[in-house]
């Protein structure tokens, strides 16, 4: 064999391998990309059953640890009301100071005095020293739709090392002075 000939063979015998390498290479991101492609296709048809108002979605979790939007029903909820607690999407998601509402309550919000009834501070340990706050906004809402709303602010406490919270709840002003006293009374 001269030497020309076993060059050629080495050259072809390495082409060989790289095609063959390639080769693998492109099968297995073929195969990659197909059941990508299935997974899009497969999900669509939940997709669809979920944002169609005439089918009720009975077992999407999804749905459960987001939420759609309560006033539109094909978006996603980002957040909830600080007054009706209803669920919002990038729509219909009012931010200010902090707080989010709906376009009503934003509304409302914005155009009232408001007034401290109470503020509780917890820590990691007394959370439940606030729920009371919490259960009296709710109730007032379901009964009579008092607007309330509640901030809580966090601070380390650097003596203990723990995270501590105001919790306040606020009403328009000229209703203060009569939930301060029907708080006092449900607690
Ligand atoms: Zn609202
Ligand atoms: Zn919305």
């Amino acid at each position: 064999m001269s030497e020309n000939t076993l060059l050629m063979a080495m050259i072809l015998g390495q082409s060989l391998l790289i095609v063959v390498v390639l080769g693998v290479i492109g099968y297995f991101s073929w195969q990659f990309h197909r059941n990508n492609l299935k997974n899009i296709y497969r999900d669509q048809p939940e997709e669809k059953k979920k944002s169609s108002p005439n089918l009720e979605s009975t077992s999407s979790n999804d749905a459960l640890n987001v939420g759609m939007c309560d006033t539109h029903t094909n978006n996603r909820a980002n957040g909830s009301c600080g007054i009706c607690e209803k669920l919002l999407c990038e729509d219909c998601n009012m931010e200010i100071d902090r707080f989010h509402f709906c376009p009503e309550h934003f509304q409302l919000f914005t155009s009232n005095e408001w007034a401290m009834l109470e503020k509780i501070k917890t820590t990691p340990e007394t959370t439940e020293a606030s729920a009371h706050l919490f259960e009296f906004k709710r109730s007032k809402w379901n009964k009579d739709k008092t607007p309330m709303y509640i901030e809580i602010h966090y601070q380390i406490n650097v003596e203990t090392d723990q995270i501590e919270s105001d919790v306040a709840l606020y009403a328009i002003k000229n209703q203060s002075q009569k939930l301060k006293e029907e708080l006092k009374a449900s607690a």
